[in-house]
């Protein structure tokens, strides 16, 4: 029987290691599945391929190397595994947070890249030496098979210095790289390939917005395949209202509060920021979008104020970016919210008729997997709903980096 060669995709977050097994040639997804809660009493791992049905089982996970050790073996298992020899595995694509201004795409791991990773260590504590971590433990579990990086951050790398650059003194930014530098690159990246399908024409003869609207969410200008702006920033605590983050507010907010509640450790305001605020601060009852929607059609007036911040801040980011690109052929939503609440794409397309963009009611409400447009055949602008895949476009990145060293 022939062995098809394989593409193992690894997300480490900074408590959890994500995986995605695809056949390399086909593209076909074969094993799929999650360590959560590393490190802790409750952790568990959870995994499914095509021939099995979920399992879910909770076990001691110390670290990520213990994790990636876990899924490696899980793999190679002789009943429920997908391969019967680690060398089925042509490539492995890691997901990495933050890639700074030395990575503008996708590389193969040497010894200098991963050096040069661990500068980025300090802008992104919580991501990068989980990726790290995956990094050296799949080195030690599949010596000699080639790794690749795809960042988060490098398909925004795009943008011109009036965009990504704070009005700070320019210090801060030569010495301590302050600057915009943009997430969710990987999926901005997959729906705008996808949209341009969607709308048979070339991506370099479009202007697209996309709105990657999950727990954390971003949105993005992108004029001919380059993005131009996009409202995540230094870190992805900027730009629109998320789950848990509150997005933009004024910096002075910041000095004020810790003087007030006599609190300056970066624990207190890294917490009030990333995970008290957003739609959880504002309804003081959930981040889930799900939760909100339930929560305003029983009548609460909290939950319908988050979710009216939420869509407003989206709609304000939107407009901005229509006239950065001077009008737009497309918008796309995706991810959780994105692809799954039309209550949600409805407040948002609300009144903006002056730009073009008309919503197909009827359209809006089809609940589905698929990628499809829900704009009037009045609307100027297409708008589509493209479900975002960013573990096959790492896939696709490792792919194409590991024949670009052959
Ligand atoms: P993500 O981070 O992309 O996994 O998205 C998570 C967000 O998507 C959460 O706020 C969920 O509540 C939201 N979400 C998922 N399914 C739905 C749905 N059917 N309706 C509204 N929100 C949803």
């Amino acid at each position: 029987m022939e062995i098809l060669k394989k593409i193992l995709v690894v997300n480490c977050g900074s408590s959890s290691v994500k995986y995605t097994l695809f056949e390399l040639a086909s593209e076909k997804k074969v094993d799929w599945g999650i360590v959560e809660c590393i490190g802790l009493p409750e952790a568990y791992y959870k995994r499914q391929n095509v021939n099995t049905n979920e399992k879910k089982d909770y076990l001691k996970v110390a670290n990520h190397r213990e994790a990636i050790e876990l899924i490696i073996k899980n793999l190679l298992d002789e009943k429920v595994g997908s391969i019967v020899d680690t060398n089925e595995i042509a490539v492995v694509g890691h997901r990495v947070a933050h890639g700074g201004v030395k990575f503008s795409k996708s590389v193969l791991v040497t010894e200098k890249v991963k050096e040069d990773l661990k500068e980025y260590f300090a802008i992104a504590p919580l991501h990068n030496p989980a990726n790290y971590a995956g990094v050296l433990a799949i080195e030690k579990m599949l010596p000699g098979i080639p790794s690749v990086l795809v960042f988060d951050t490098a398909f925004h790398q795009t943008m011109p210095d009036y965009a990504y650059m704070y009005a700070i003194p320019y210090e801060y930014y030569e010495k301590n790289h302050i600057r915009r530098y943009g997430f969710h690159g990987t999926s901005h990246n997959y729906v705008s390939r996808m949209a341009a399908k969607m709308l048979e024409k070339p991506l370099n003869e479009l202007k697209l917005i996309t709105a990657h609207l999950g727990n954390g969410s971003s949105i993005a200008a992108i004029d001919k395949g380059r993005v131009i702006d996009t409202s995540m920033g230094f870190t992805p605590l900027q730009g629109v209202v998320m789950g848990t983050r509150c997005g933009d507010i004024d910096p002075a907010i910041i000095p004020y509060i810790l003087k007030q509640y006599k609190n300056d450790s970066d624990t207190f305001l890294n917490t009030l920021m990333n995970k008290r605020s957003g739609l959880l601060g504002i309804s003081g009852l959930s981040s889930d979008m799900r939760t909100i929607v339930k929560a305003i059609k029983s009548g609460n007036k909290r939950a319908k104020l988050a979710f009216e911040m939420l869509c407003y801040s989206v709609k304000k980011y939107i407009s901005a970016y229509y006239g950065v690109l001077n009008g737009i052929d497309g918008l796309v939503f995706t991810a959780g919210i994105g692809e799954n609440s039309p209550f949600v794409r409805e407040k948002i397309c609300s009144n903006l008729h002056a730009l073009g963009i008309e919503l197909d009611l009827k359209k809006n409400n089809v609940i589905s997997n698929e990628e499809r447009l829900i704009s009037s055949s009045n609307s100027k602008v297409k708008i589509m709903v493209i479900p975002t895949n960013e573990e096959l476009m790492i896939a696709r990145e490792s792919k194409i980096c590991l024949y670009k060293c052959k």
